[in-house]
């Protein structure tokens, strides 16, 4: 089946604003990009014809950090929690959230998540989760919700820690390999994995070792989150006389596939270490601003040379807003509002991105052109200004924002997941209803923890 995306302005991400453009789909990649007069294949019977007059194409959008887990947080209401720090948001918040998911909430908080990352115009996710309840087969749980019902692209990995004793760590290491092991095997570009581990506070020594050997016979890296609080180095410099980057480093932790979330507070020689290993790193401006984590030094990161994408913490699901915060928290952080502008953010989440899901999953994604995976949003952007090749990233940071866009059409893999504004084979508000009712048990099992 063929798929006609006719008459939109095309973005390619490659330079280009076609004006009236047209992109062929067939099976799961990209044809043909052209101006539609240029087109000259006809649709046949079993193609469809989508009308995008007008509405801007742009390839679908990578989040490159989350936790659908913490979907069924929102609202939820923690009379005596008050944190003063990072940890005590993850004692008093998080670690009592996911140690009382079970196998219903951990599939209910996937599927809502990613419904709200399709409308979003997320189209690959690096997700890391949580359920220290239900840690046995929670991978597979999510694959079932968001790859094989919602159809996004998804590397997913488990939160190892040692906070919960020895054992859940390795239940934890345990469902990272089982779930490697099942997506090794397989012959799909939707699936992919990464070993996760929570973060050096909450890691024991011998956990760090055994991980670092299960990682030399795997196609793959940690998922981390780094030095996102102080609490993180404080740790690591009072128990290990070392720091965090150096710390993970020791143990043959680090390379060109580990992906660090944060990377707040960081050395000189730390960055260093990481420039040398080549590893990424993930901004995720507002979740840090919510918990009052830092800033991490976006400007210097980039010019450094070191690799960075965007995630969003699992804060929101929208990655164009979380584009616009990373720009403004710059421009707050260093006093100017020249520090980095709308092309120099927009390499993180329209060009890193992308390395990063590429690398991953072993396709070509993220432009608009012939040969790459059809992963493609159509919104409808009533663009008052002329937009160009050249121009989308100040168009992306000044215009597209709250009423001014809707999108309306997803595709990855060259399946449609929403079309004209309704996700395909999903009845949303049946969905909310009962992720409302799944909501209201959780909370109530939480009042008792
Ligand atoms: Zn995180």
């Amino acid at each position: 089946m063929r798929y006609f995306l006719r008459n939109g302005r095309i973005w390619t991400n490659d330079g280009d604003l076609i004006d009236k453009g047209t992109i062929l789909v067939e099976g799961n990649e990209i044809k043909a990009v052209k101006p539609t007069d240029e087109l000259k294949v006809s649709p046949g019977g079993s193609d469809e014809v989508l009308n995008c007059k007008g509405k801007l194409i742009i390839p679908g959008m990578v989040n490159a950090h989350t936790h659908l887990y913490s979907t069924l947080a929102r609202g939820l209401p923690l009379p005596d929690y008050s944190p003063e720090n990072l940890s005590e948001v993850l004692t008093g918040l998080w670690w009592k959230l996911d140690r009382n998911l079970d196998e219903e909430a951990v599939r209910t908080s996937a599927r809502i998540g990613g419904m709200e990352l399709i409308k979003n115009g997320v189209t690959t996710i690096f997700d890391h989760h949580s359920s220290p309840g239900h840690t046995a087969g929670s991978l597979r749980v999510i694959e079932e919700e968001v790859v094989e019902k919602l159809g996004l692209r998804s590397s997913l990995c488990y939160e190892v820690t040692d906070r919960n004793g020895q054992e859940e760590a390795r239940r934890g290491i345990r469902e990272n390999l089982d779930w490697l092991s099942a997506v090794s095997n397989r012959d799909d570009d939707l699936t992919a994995g990464q070993f996760g581990l929570h973060a050096s506070f909450s890691l024991s020594s011998e956990t760090l070792e055994e991980v670092g050997s299960y990682l030399e016979d795997l196609d793959t890296g940690i998922h981390i989150h780094l030095a996102e609080g102080r609490e993180d180095q404080e740790d690591s410099l009072g128990k290990y006389g070392t720091r965090v980057v150096n710390r993970l480093d020791n143990y043959g932790l680090l390379d060109e596939k580990s992906v660090l979330a944060h990377g707040i507070h960081l050395s000189e020689p730390e960055k260093k270490i990481l420039l040398e290993k080549d590893s990424f790193l993930v901004h995720n401006p507002r979740s840090n601003m919510n918990n009052g984590a830092g800033v991490a030094d976006l400007e210097g990161l980039i010019s450094r040379g070191l690799r960075v994408g965007l995630g969003n913490d699992g804060f929101g699901f929208s990655m164009i807003d979380e584009f616009r915060a990373a720009l403004l928290l710059q421009k707050i952080y260093h006093g100017s509002p020249n520090i980095l502008g709308p092309d120099a953010v927009g390499e993180t989440l329209f060009t890193q991105n992308y390395n990063l899901a590429e690398t991953a999953f072993g396709i070509k994604v993220g432009k608009l052109k012939r040969g790459y995976k059809a992963d493609l949003v159509v919104m409808d952007y009533p663009s008052p200004t002329p937009l160009t090749g050249e121009n989308f990233f100040s168009h992306l940071f000044f215009g597209i924002s709250g009423n001014n866009y809707e999108v309306e059409t997803v595709f990855v893999d060259g399946n449609p997941l929403m079309k004209y504004s309704k996700l395909v084979g999903v009845e949303e508000r049946e969905e909310y209803q009962n992720a409302r009712e799944i909501s209201a048990r959780l909370w109530e099992e939480l009042k008792d923890n």
